[in-house]
């Protein structure tokens, strides 16, 4: 087992379309550089249940203790107002903007660590 630090956080929340409680894994840096909370988290998962493949929509809303405050979810379908190449569009560019602040904060880290060890 590693012992390295880990920056996620695992959370639960309750799916009444797959009728189960769902894991997920979060980063701590999602909160960085935030001023407005509870701040809308989307993610997009699968659920196959009667053998019925379905995409499950689900807007957690996190507060800045990283706690679930609410989630809305629901069911894909043709008749949404968004398509789902739109929401998995949208859902793509959160976690690209995610992923580029985590790595804008580790280009600084960097710099501050090179400037201390000047
Ligand atoms: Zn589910």
């Amino acid at each position: 087992m590693s012992k390295k630090k880990s920056n996620l956080v695992t959370k639960h929340y309750m799916c009444p379309i797959c009728n189960s409680t769902h894991k997920i894994k979060i980063s701590k840096d999602i909160i960085n550089g935030r001023t407005n909370f509870p701040f809308p988290y989307v993610i997009l998962h699968n659920s196959i249940k009667n053998n019925e493949f379905k995409e499950v929509l689900t807007i957690l809303y996190i507060d800045k203790d990283l706690q679930i405050r609410s989630t809305e979810i629901q069911e894909l379908r043709d008749d949404n107002l968004f398509s789902k190449a739109q929401v998995v569009g949208m859902t793509q560019s959160l976690m690209e903007e995610n992923s580029r602040l985590r790595e804008d904060v580790e280009e600084l880290t960097k710099k501050l660590n090179k400037l201390k060890s000047k």
